[in-house]
């Protein structure tokens, strides 16, 4: 397992972590100044400074991305299905322009949520097949572009509103039908937030091996959780073994960015320097 108790080359800053705090040419500027190398950018946060900027941002600041958040939402009605469609392909497009090794993905969970405006449903069952053609559609897409999906599951709390997928083993399940080859163009991203109350979790990441390890994000769980989307923990705030799940995905040949994510109005309410200096102590000491 990597040593990151000396410095912070391998911390990636989720940029929603500090959405509230300014644009991402501010975050980017930030993370420049912090000496943080690697980023991953919302889409939201890239449409509202413009891709071009966006673009111009990272390169400034000699970023990398860790990944970009996100595509998927692919649960909706007929209506809906061309919308779906067409955004997630933008979407490729996008992670293209920016560099990013791969495009996570939060796949939906019933349609009136996944895609506002889409007939109620409550069938989960048909929720989670149509998750499995939206994937399949968007991977020939973005294989033409020699971009990387990696599918995150969402902690069950979440299946209605934004994933149906709630386990590292449905989202394995979900690569070995759609790419039983392991061609390195679908994967997991395993973020210990949503995954680690798992029982089956580390013999899950043995059976994803490298080729399907794409992303991984750390935050912590606090106790009590006050708010299941915006009361994440700062790492080491929280009951979360952060480093048993970085050991496990760098035991399968893992090197890649340890990401912060973290949703939270008491770190949204901090100034960013503040956020970033935090962010970097605790990679050093916790993750
Ligand atoms: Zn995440």
């Amino acid at each position: 397992m990597r040593d990151f108790s000396g410095d912070h080359r391998w911390l990636s800053l989720n940029t929603a972590t500090v959405r509230k705090q300014g644009d991402f040419v501010a975050i980017a500027d930030a993370c420049g100044r912090h000496g943080i190398r690697g980023v991953s950018p919302w889409r939201d946060q890239v449409a509202t400074v413009g891709l071009e900027n966006a673009v111009r941002a990272v390169r400034d600041n000699d970023l990398e991305l860790s990944g970009y958040c996100r595509g998927g939402m692919f649960v909706a009605d007929e209506a809906h299905r061309a919308q779906e469609h067409d955004d997630n392909r933008r979407c490729v497009d996008e992670a293209v322009a920016l560099g990013a090794p791969c495009i996570v993905l939060v796949v939906g969970g019933l349609p009136q949520y996944s895609r506002p405006g889409s007939a109620a449903s409550k069938d989960i069952v048909n929720a989670r097949a149509q998750v499995d053609d939206g994937i399949a559609d968007m991977m020939e897409y973005a294989k033409q572009a020699s971009m990387p999906l990696a599918i995150e599951p969402l902690h069950p709390a979440y299946a209605a509103d934004r994933a149906c997928v709630n386990t590292t083993e449905q989202a394995l399940d979900i690569c070995d039908r759609l790419d039983p080859n392991r061609t390195g163009m679908l994967g997991v991203a395993l973020d210990v937030y949503h995954i680690w109350w798992d029982p089956k979790l580390m013999g899950q990441i043995v059976r994803a091996g490298r080729d399907r390890l794409l992303a991984f994000h750390v935050c912590d769980w606090l106790v009590p959780t006050t708010d299941i989307l915006n009361d994440r923990g700062m790492m080491g705030d929280g009951v979360i073994d952060i480093k048993s799940v970085r050991a496990a995905v760098e035991a399968q040949g893992f090197a890649g960015y340890s990401e912060i994510e973290i949703f939270s109005h008491g770190w949204w309410d901090r100034p960013m320097d503040e956020v970033l200096q935090t962010c970097i102590e605790r990679h050093k000491s916790v993750v």
